[in-house]
């Protein structure tokens, strides 16, 4: 069982749900705009934001920011005790650091002892930047990446500290998949997990999907942030999705076909209006809703939707679990499947 670290009101390790967080990149002394991206990532469904502190003022900014937001907040810390120290003192949840980086003994101490003061829950781990030489000329990368994690973490239990989560973070998926696997057997702190400077678009959100989606379905990992270049929106879309694809939450899925020569029916069009719909309504529930081409195959690939559309020659028929339930018009398409969604599944129109 893996240990539970309380992150302000969030619980990560033992029964609870994965939980998403991401970043703001906004300049945290800009207070209005770091909220309101906070605001808008909470609203997304990120449940733990960072932001980063490379100074005082952005350590003191926290105060005012904490006040104003209901998501727990991670200060980002490089280097500089006294950071961590004020960005605790304002009211961070969680502050990210690498002991090893912080310097001398006390100043680990020191930040330990506010930590504990205030509940304050302290991320450790490594990347491939911080790997320590002596355990590359000892180890493979991957097994050095996580050693040298373990490292940060054995330098604050010799302190007493165990509200630890514990992150380990490669940009190869492969090398990240075995340092975590390492680290599991290792510990049982709660894991972190990413796939750090993933890129841009396409490329970053297979990285990720394939990094973090195949170590949480070996059940390894309790928090997992997307990282990609640009709107931090995004990254909790993709996360939601990761989650969802792999049945760790229960959220609506849209399938929809690849098309063919056989279509009959504008899928693309169809699948995003869908798309739209699902996400706006907010659906809380694991119910599939599938846009399809054409009947050849489309209801025997859809028949386990909840709700279905698949066009034939003069429209196309919606069908649930497998069964036709209506044949519409060409004309009326979009507009009667949106309609039979709304009065179906609920909660939009
Ligand atoms: Fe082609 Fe029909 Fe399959 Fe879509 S469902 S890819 S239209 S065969």
């Amino acid at each position: 069982m893996i240990r539970a670290i309380k992150i302000g009101s969030v619980l990560l390790g033992k029964e609870n749900s994965i939980v998403i967080q991401s970043m703001t990149n906004t300049r945290t002394t800009d207070i209005e705009a770091t909220i309101a991206q906070i605001n808008a990532l909470q609203i997304a469904g990120c449940e733990l934001v960072r932001v980063a502190v490379p100074d005082l003022e952005s350590a003191h900014a926290i105060k005012e920011i904490a006040s104003r937001v209901t998501v727990p907040l991670i200060a980002d810390i490089h280097f500089d005790h006294r950071l961590a120290l004020e960005a605790m003192k304002s009211g961070a949840s969680k502050i990210r650091i690498n002991p090893g980086n912080i310097g001398s003994k006390d100043k680990v101490s020191e930040i330990v002892k506010v930590a504990r003061e205030r509940s304050v829950a302290i991320r450790v781990g490594s990347n491939t930047g911080s790997i320590k030489s002596a355990y590359l000329s000892k180890y493979d990368r991957a097994t050095a990446l996580a050693e040298s994690a373990l490292d940060q973490v054995q330098l604050l239990e010799r302190l007493g500290f165990e509200q630890i989560v514990i992150s380990t973070k490669s940009s190869s998926v492969v090398e990240n998949y075995k340092s975590n696997v390492y680290i599991r057997k290792k510990t049982d702190y709660p894991i972190h997990l990413g796939i750090t400077e993933a890129g841009l678009g396409d490329a970053a959100i297979v990285k990720s999907s394939i990094g973090i989606g195949a170590l949480l379905m070996q059940g390894i990992g309790e928090t997992i942030r997307v990282s990609i270049t640009g709107d931090p929106l995004r990254e909790v879309h993709i996360a939601r999705t990761l989650l969802s694809a792999i049945g760790k939450t229960s959220e609506p899925q849209l399938i929809s076909c690849p098309t063919c020569a056989r279509t009959e029916i504008d899928v693309e069009a169809l699948a995003k209006d869908v798309e739209r719909w699902l996400s706006q309504s907010r659906i809380n529930a694991p119910i599939t809703v599938a846009v399809m081409g054409c009947v050849v195959n489309g209801i025997g690939e859809g028949k386990h939707a909840d709700l279905g559309i698949a066009g034939t020659k003069t429209g196309a028929v919606l069908f649930a679990k497998g069964k036709i339930i209506e044949t519409v018009e060409r004309s009326e398409v979009r507009e009667r499947f949106l309609k039979i969604l709304g009065n179906s599944i609920g909660g939009g129109s």
